[in-house]
């Protein structure tokens, strides 16, 4: 298949190939999404080939306004709206009760359905112009680091999709924070764009599922069935470095071997020369490390690191979605060093 490289112009051909069951890699604030027609069924499918991603962890249904989210969930609580009206669009999805309509291959047979309203403006006409509901996971082959440029996405689909609406760098960097509203009180299943800190000043209680901050053991059952997934790793191996800034760059200098790799704080560039090193930001600019975490782990697999350190940012604010990619990346491989 030729995948058609399309931008903004190109709007009315990208929302035609979802209408009519192509596979479209449709840009978002978080990460490049592999889109489908989430009201048909044989679409929804081909993004689980495309991506191999396994049959029983579903997908996120992304709207253009929040009014369409009476036409696909029920039993809505006053919360939803509440979250609705505070942070969309923008990087939010709702766990909800799914009404019928919605196809299983969506829930993976689950009785709820994520729902989200993006905030990037060409994803927004894009799906104002298809007019359906538009299924979409990370635009990654399943296990590896989401997409965050269009050229990411076709390093991993180019010639397995229709299109791909090229809508520059996301701005968030990380995915949506999910939520899970058919539980009181609410409880965040995975940290993302928007951070516990504002879900708190909106709902007032929320709680943060195990599965963010561990392993899920083999017989246990996650609440998103994203976590007892591998996820966003390079091909070498992660090893997170956790503690104050400074501690940790000497933990790593005194680690490195001749092909060691090392993501970290721009003030600590300086300790890794003669490595291969990528910065994600300034200590204190969570916003630039969320935006560059993913370009970065991608980036060693066109270098021939054998191993890859990485200093992790305090959990507060973006810090703990970014500390929650990076733990995965390295299959909750963390060292941690020092006081804070
Ligand atoms: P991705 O953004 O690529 O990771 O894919 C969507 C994420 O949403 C996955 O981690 C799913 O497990 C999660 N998800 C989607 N629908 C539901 C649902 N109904 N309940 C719990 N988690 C969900
Ligand atoms: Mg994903």
């Amino acid at each position: 298949m030729k995948t058609e490289r399309l931008t903004e112009k190109d709007l009315e051909r990208a929302a035609e190939l979802l209408r009519e069951g192509g596979l479209v890699g449709i840009p978002t604030e978080t990460v490049y999404g592999l889109g489908a027609n989430g009201l048909n069924e044989e679409a929804v499918g081909r993004i689980f080939e495309a991506k191999g991603r396994p049959q029983d962890n579903p997908l996120i249904l992304h709207i253009p306004t929040g009014e369409w989210l009476i036409r696909y969930c029920k039993e809505i609580p006053q919360a939803a709206f509440d979250l609705a009206s505070a942070f969309w669009p923008g990087p939010l999805t709702m766990i909800l009760k799914a009404r019928d309509m919605i196809p299983k291959r969506v829930t993976a047979g689950l009785e709820t359905v994520g729902m989200r309203c993006p905030a990037h403006p060409l994803c927004r006409a894009v799906l104002t112009a298809a007019g359906v509901p538009v299924a979409a996971p990370s635009g990654n082959t399943s296990g590896r680091p989401s997409p965050t440029k269009a050229e990411h996405m076709l390093e991993d689909m180019d010639g397995k999709i229709n299109g791909i609406l090229d809508g520059g760098p996301c701005t968030v960097g990380v995915e949506s924070t999910i939520v899970d509203l058919t539980v009181w009180p609410p409880r965040v299943l995975r940290p993302g764009g928007v951070t516990l800190e504002q879900l708190r000043e909106v709902l007032g209680n929320v709680e943060v599922d195990e599965g963010v901050f561990r392993l899920m053991e083999s017989g246990e059952s996650p609440r998103a069935p994203g976590m007892k997934y591998r996820h966003y790793a390079p091909k070498a191996p992660v090893t997170v470095v956790r503690g104050a800034p400074e501690q940790t760059a000497d933990y790593i200098e005194a680690e490195l071997t001749e092909k060691s790799g090392v993501i970290c704080f721009e003030e600590y560039e300086g300790r890794f020369s003669g490595h291969t090193v990528y910065t994600i930001g300034s200590v204190g600019d969570l916003s630039q490390q969320a935006r560059l975490l993913f370009d970065a782990l991608r980036a060693f697999d066109h270098s021939d690191v054998t191993e890859i350190w990485a200093q992790g940012p305090e959990d507060q604010g973006l810090g703990l979605a970014i500390n929650n990619r990076l733990n995965k990346a390295a299959g909750f491989h963390v060292v941690e060093v020092g006081e804070r």
